[in-house]
């Protein structure tokens, strides 16, 4: 497996703004890496600059074997801004406004169009798109001279929930056929269901990066309901390693080990006299893993 990308310290700070601070990663050829991650926590910020968008205060980054801070576009894919097309153009017109701005030849279009399952709307105009061809157009643009490696920013932003799964699908699509793909998202559901990675971000620091699955076994999810809430607290008060992730009235949601069986618990529970209702230990979801990153 090659490393297309490799990312090594990076960091931008917008005045005394930290957007980025330190990030380190590698993405391999094959992976669809989520960088997951709040509203302003740097996502938009990281792509940019791998794009050649903006320059990093420091650390760098490098595509392929390209030196350092250097970027193939024609090599890359990418959707980082709002897409501009021609409303009153076709489909097929659009791409060749695309494939000159990037210097690629116009035998280029096709092949893309195809990929994005536009074929049988080449010549009908974009202003009768809907919003999720809209955005498979803009990801054929992206697909334009066959890259090895595309890079979206929240692609599946402002779409209803049609274009959501159209988007979704494409990119499981893509990346069956061999494409990899870097995806900003700030959906969980979202980076659980299409990326094989993801790396975590919180106000510019990764908090995590790993494979999804990996990560959703690193730990598991006991969910309790109980008649007395004081007993259970006394118990986790004594045992620091369980994580209250949430609690509503009697009921709890704890992060605990992967290796924690459901019996060890009921002896626990029953020494400490807490009388249990409901209790079910289950794997973890990306959403309690990235509310307990996030949180700390
Ligand atoms: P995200 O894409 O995850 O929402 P951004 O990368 O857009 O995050 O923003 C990260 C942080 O940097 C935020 O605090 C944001 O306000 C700040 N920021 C982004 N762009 C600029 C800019 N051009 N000038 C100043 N601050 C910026
Ligand atoms: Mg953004």
């Amino acid at each position: 497996m090659h490393a297309l990308l490799s990312i090594n310290n990076l960091t931008k700070n917008y005045g005394t703004t930290e957007a980025l601070c330190n990030f380190t990663l590698e993405v391999v050829e094959g992976q669809v890496l989520g960088i997951l991650g709040p509203n302003g926590s740097g996502k938009t910020t990281l792509l940019s600059i791998l794009m050649g968008l903006r320059y990093p205060t420091s650390g760098h980054f490098t595509w392929f074997n390209t030196p350092p801070n250097h970027v193939p576009t024609t090599r890359i894919g990418a959707l980082i801004e709002v897409p501009t097309f021609y409303p009153y153009l076709s489909l097929y017109d659009n791409m060749r406004i695309s494939a000159l701005a990037k210097n690629i030849s116009y035998n280029a279009i096709f092949p893309a169009i195809e990929r994005v399952g536009l074929t049988p709307n080449l010549k009908a105009k974009v202003a009768t798109f809907s919003l999720g061809m809209k955005q498979r157009m803009a990801i054929a643009q992206a697909l334009l001279g066959n890259p090895k490696i595309i890079v979206l920013d929240e692609p599946t932003n402002g779409l209803d929930p049609e274009g959501i799964v159209e988007v979704r699908n494409l990119i499981k699509e893509l990346n069956a056929g061999g494409t990899s793909i870097i995806v900003a998202s700030h959906n969980l559901d979202e980076v659980q269901r299409t990326c094989t990675h993801v790396a975590i971000l919180k106000k510019g620091h990764l908090q995590a990066f790993g494979g999804v699955n990996e990560l959703l076994t690193s730990a598991k999810v006991a969910i309790v309901e109980v008649r007395n809430p004081e007993n259970l607290i006394d118990f986790l008060n004594s045992n620091p390693t369980i994580e209250v992730i949430e609690r509503v009235g009697n009921s709890f949601k704890l992060l605990v080990n992967k290796s924690e069986h459901q019996v060890t618990f009921i002896t626990d529970f029953q020494n400490h006299g807490i009388a249990v209702n409901s209790f079910e230990i289950r794997n973890l979801n990306l959403e309690e893993l990235f509310i307990t990153l996030v949180r700390k």
